[in-house]
């Protein structure tokens, strides 16, 4: 904690002087009763205490709150120009708001909460937030674990409508210029997965003139960066109809970019393991791999490292000669390297002459300042 890390777990804690409720603030002190911080209470996760404020004491109070939120927004300041009105604006812990989310969608925002511990205090943040980025909307969204002690002692829903009018489609709105859907009251995460947009951005610069395969691809982001980028055509490969008829309104909403206009469009709804088995003579000059985590607790971490070597070893079979691998990872539990040097065994195995292009990890709105919030990290290669 002295070293900045912004979680005390239960079974650290030596002695309590009471119960205490969710979102109640809490004092900790070292051994010799010296302050070692403060920070929300949460009696029913492991993450007991999630700190605010360590080091030395202050008066957390609505000033204090305030001043966290504009020094959220003044990191992100040179970030983004009009062009990009989707990005985040709070990214829980290392922003100093441990537990929260705020993401931006052009005029509506979407704050998720990962403990009850906030629920306590909506009011006062809502408040601020408005006062601070004027939104015409915010729609609260509740980590899994949270929605029914939310709903029974809060009487607060996922996806209801905290502020402003009531929303029935997907909000719209612009990543570089490009136009996207985000299912801010439903979709996974808040809607939208912001936190590739760097990757994204990348991949539109690899993309000329080559076809693409876009393996869980969502609601399309890969694909329509490279279409952008010249790219001949895009494949959206997704176990879900939902995400993939999702894709195909994002290239609809980009027409008018005449680049998006002619590349080949094509969508595949099966799981991407089996298509990549069955279909080997299907051949790409590129290939993005972003599947969902393979690994949601630590003990997960060596069959998920299996998992992205052998989607890995999948994907370069299809690649054409010259054709570039990205190949992407989001699991916390799996660290930068171990992925990386998964994916350089594929690689290596695969017998066929390789150059490693670069690596990727978080994008600058996704801040991540302790080992734990690292989740994020892209490899690309080219074959
Ligand atoms: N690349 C996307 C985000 C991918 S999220 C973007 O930039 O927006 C992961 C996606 O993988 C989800 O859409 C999910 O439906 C899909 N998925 C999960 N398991 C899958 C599987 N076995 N085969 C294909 N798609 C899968």
């Amino acid at each position: 904690m002295r070293r900045g890390h912004p979680w005390l777990f239960a079974d650290s804690i030596q002695r309590q002087d009471r119960r205490g409720c969710a979102g109640e603030l809490a004092v900790i002190y070292d051994r010799k009763n010296r302050f070692l911080a403060a920070g929300l209470f949460d009696p029913d996760s492991p993450i007991r205490v999630r700190v605010l404020q360590a080091g030395k004491p202050q008066t957390i109070d609505l000033h204090w709150w305030s001043e966290r939120l504009q020094r959220a927004r003044e990191r992100r300041q040179s970030f983004f120009d009009e062009q990009t009105t989707g990005y985040r604006w709070i990214n829980g812990e290392s922003d100093g708001w441990p537990g929260l989310v705020l993401d931006r969608y052009d005029r509506t925002l979407v704050l998720k909460l990962y403990t009850a511990a906030w629920l306590v205090r909506l009011e006062e943040i809502i408040g601020l937030i408005v006062q601070q980025l004027q939104p015409e909307r915010i729609v609260l969204r509740l980590s899994r674990n949270l929605r029914d002690a939310a709903q029974n002692a809060f009487a607060r829903k996922d996806g209801e409508i905290l502020f402003g009018p009531t929303l029935s489609e997907p909000v719209i709105f612009s990543e570089t210029g490009l136009r996207f859907e985000a299912e801010v009251l439903r979709g996974q995460k808040t809607g939208f997965f912001l936190d590739q947009r760097e990757n994204r951005r990348n991949i539109e610069g690899l993309a000329r003139g080559r076809s693409v395969l876009n393996a869980f691809s969502f609601s399309g982001g890969f694909s329509l960066y490279a279409a952008r980028g010249g790219a001949l055509a895009a494949t959206d490969l997704d176990l879900s109809a939902h995400a993939l008829r999702s894709a195909r309104r994002n290239f609809a909403l980009n027409q008018s970019n005449p680049l998006v206009a002619s590349c080949r469009h094509e969508v595949l709804q099966a799981d991407a393991f089996e298509w990549l088995s069955a279909n080997p003579k299907r051949k790409f000059d590129l290939a993005v791999l972003d599947p969902p985590s393979f690994a949601t607790r630590e003990a997960e971490r060596a069959g998920a490292l299996r998992a992205y070597a052998k989607l890995a070893a999948l994907a370069i079979e299809h690649l054409s000669s010259g054709g570039i691998l990205v190949a992407c990872s989001c699991s916390a539990h799996v660290a930068a390297q171990g992925f990386f040097e998964a994916a350089r065994m594929s690689a290596a195995k695969s017998k066929r002459r390789f150059v490693e292009l670069r690596t990727t990890g978080h994008a600058p709105d996704h801040p991540a300042a302790f080992r734990e919030a690292e989740y994020l990290k892209a490899i690309y290669m080219r074959f």
